[in-house]
């Protein structure tokens, strides 16, 4: 299990994120967990994860704003950055992309096909 894809999840909701965890972990991948922007961007940076899930409401600075930050720094530029939206506007994906995210997730997540997802979206990596 050492050598699984490490992902860091992002997320101020509790259910939210046992959900994600349990589902990455159960298919063998690593999980590290933030439930702010602010600590979730310290362990990006301290950590280097494969991949970032980002939840767009969180406490303080919001999710669109801490892709910025990581985008800005050169330690976590390149890593796929996924936004995790409860969200079904087509407005709010667009705003989304713009931002830069790689790619965006529907909440609640599907339980049978989001650890797959997630490991697909990890290998891809950086859309540019
Ligand atoms: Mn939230």
């Amino acid at each position: 299990m050492s050598d699984g894809d490490l992902v860091l999840i992002v997320e101020d909701n509790e259910k939210n994120m046992k959900l994600a965890r349990d589902l990455l972990q159960y298919a063998g991948m690593r999980t590290l967990e933030a439930t702010s922007a602010e600590d979730g961007i310290a362990i990006a940076v301290r950590e280097h994860p494969d991949i970032v899930l980002m939840d767009i409401q969180l406490p303080g600075m919001d999710g669109i704003a801490a892709l910025r930050k990581l985008r800005e720094d050169d330690r976590t530029s390149g890593i796929p950055i996924v936004a995790l939206t409860a969200s079904v506007m087509q407005a709010d994906r667009d705003r989304f992309e713009a931002a830069g995210f790689d790619a965006f997730m529907q909440k609640p997540v599907e339980v049978r096909t989001f650890a797959a997802e997630v490991r697909r979206l990890s290998a891809k990596g950086r859309n540019r």
